[in-house]
């Protein structure tokens, strides 16, 4: 495997691990605390916050997201 196909099968790793990462810090469908609130819970926002951080890392990377 040369230098460059490896790097690009890096890429690809860590696009998807980023595509991972940032799909499970998406808030769950139900949460009793969200419920409860006319917004986020904490938890849900820091989820939310680490997600979009996820997502400024990739760009920052000039990684693309997965095809959907
Ligand atoms: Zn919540």
């Amino acid at each position: 495997m040369s230098a460059t196909s490896f790097q690009r099968a890096q890429r690809e790793t860590l696009r998807q691990a980023l595509a991972d990462a940032i799909s499970y810090r998406d808030p769950p469908l139900r949460c009793a605390d969200c419920e409860a609130l006319p917004w986020l819970c904490s938890q849900c926002a820091d989820g939310l916050a680490q997600a979009r951080n996820y997502l400024a890392l990739m760009r920052e990377l000039e990684i693309s997201p997965p095809a959907l």
